[in-house]
């Protein structure tokens, strides 16, 4: 079957209707897989993950030429053919992804809510005019590489499997147009839990992370880059991280360093509306959607940073935090701006801890997945 996506003509795939925990999908597509003779599993110090701190021992790959996709292959993890002209490094074609795979409790594989990541990827793509990447060789491409991976998802406790989808103009040329060819890679790294202790932000007022009609709501590589010295300067002023403000007058607040950020206000959780500057981040999306089953107040609306100090001067902020896959929720200490830094309450049974409870137990397979967030991969 042929279908036709934004004038690119992409064959053979065929979305499922449904991805769900039980949805057995269909077998996978011819897909080459050349295994290594050389594991490097041995080398891994799984009582001590960091986060990146290594590479599982193969990658997805999946090439996009004249027109369509191919059935992509697994390879062990390793360097590109290509030279130097390489489009992604000069013009920044380049989108990602970030999710985790959960070693579950009856031993199995689970990845959390796939499907969204894909649909992500495609609007960072449709931005930076790169042709859609079937859903269907996305969730395969993550299926195939974890089964062929699997005893690098870690066991341990809040450990899980670091996956990296990303999608890159892939032709060899230098004239300043977009890519022919594409480039889909997937590379994976075991992770251990990460730093939950509770940061220190910079509120930003100079650098600004994302304009409106630019490229902020997309994964795209170079706003990652672009974002590298505000953090240092912040890192040397004695902040571990950045609170990213608005492009105008540096006068709402948009997202902490590469998370979104939430604050509850008295009994309210708020957290800046979603816009052309804001990344739509799953993990905003899944403790919204708790908290307001929960039937805590949720408001998703701009927040001015003179609110926020204003509630801080009179005791009514009670918790601020990062939300994102990488650390699920980073409680916010402190905040600091014109030389004043604002305390935060970082209370022991807040929504903060809650939501990150609430969340791995869904993860890990130790609750009920009543929202059909986890797709098991079929080992
Ligand atoms: C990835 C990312 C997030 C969080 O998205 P999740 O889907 O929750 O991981 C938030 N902000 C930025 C800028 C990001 O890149």
């Amino acid at each position: 079957m042929e279908r036709i996506i934004k004038g690119f003509t992409l064959q053979k795939y065929v979305p499922l209707r449904r991805f769900g925990a039980d949805v057995k999908h269909n077998p996978l597509l011819p897909m080459k897989i050349i295994r290594t003779t050389q594991s490097r599993l041995s080398q891994v110090d799984f009582a001590n993950l960091g986060f990146g701190s290594g590479l599982a021992d193969h990658a997805f790959y999946a090439e996009f030429a004249d027109g369509s996709w191919d059935e992509g292959r697994i390879e062990p993890y390793g360097p590109l053919k290509q030279g130097l002209a390489l489009h992604a490094l000069h013009y920044g074609q380049a989108v990602f992804e970030g999710q985790k795979a959960y070693r579950q409790a009856d031993g199995g594989i689970a990845i959390f809510r796939p499907l969204d990541n894909a649909k992500r990827l495609n609007r960072s793509g449709e931005r930076m005019m790169i042709p859609a990447l079937p859903e269907r060789l996305f969730i395969d491409g993550l299926d195939a590489l974890i089964a062929v991976d699997q005893e690098w998802v870690p066991r341990g406790a809040n450990q899980s499997l670091y996956l990296r989808p990303f999608l890159f103009g892939s032709s060899e040329f230098i004239t300043a147009r977009p890519s022919e060819e594409y480039t889909f890679g997937i590379v994976t790294s075991p992770s251990g839990e990460l730093y939950t202790k509770p940061v220190r932000v910079k509120v930003e007022r100079h650098f600004t992370r994302a304009t409106s009609g630019g490229v902020g709501f997309a994964k795209a590589a170079g706003n990652y880059g672009g974002a590298f010295l505000a953090t240092r300067e912040a890192v040397q002023q004695g902040y571990q991280q950045v609170l990213w403000t608005d492009h105008h007058n540096h006068d709402y607040f948009e997202e902490a360093g590469t998370m979104n950020v939430a604050f509850v206000v008295r009994e309210t959780l708020i957290t800046p509306a979603l816009s052309d500057r804001i990344l739509a981040g799953l993990t905003r999306d899944s403790i919204l959607t708790l908290c307001r089953e929960w039937g805590i107040a949720v408001e998703e609306r701009p927040i001015a940073v003179a609110e926020i100090v204003d509630a801080a001067k009179a005791g009514e902020l009670n918790e601020a935090f990062g939300m994102g896959t990488a650390a699920v929720v980073s409680p916010i200490e402190a905040f600091g701006m014109d030389d004043e830094l604002h305390q935060v309450p970082v209370p022991e049974d807040g929504i903060a801890v809650r939501v990150r409870a609430a969340l791995a137990d869904i993860r890990y397979g130790r609750a009920e997945d009543r929202h059909g967030w986890m797709h098991r991969v079929a080992l």
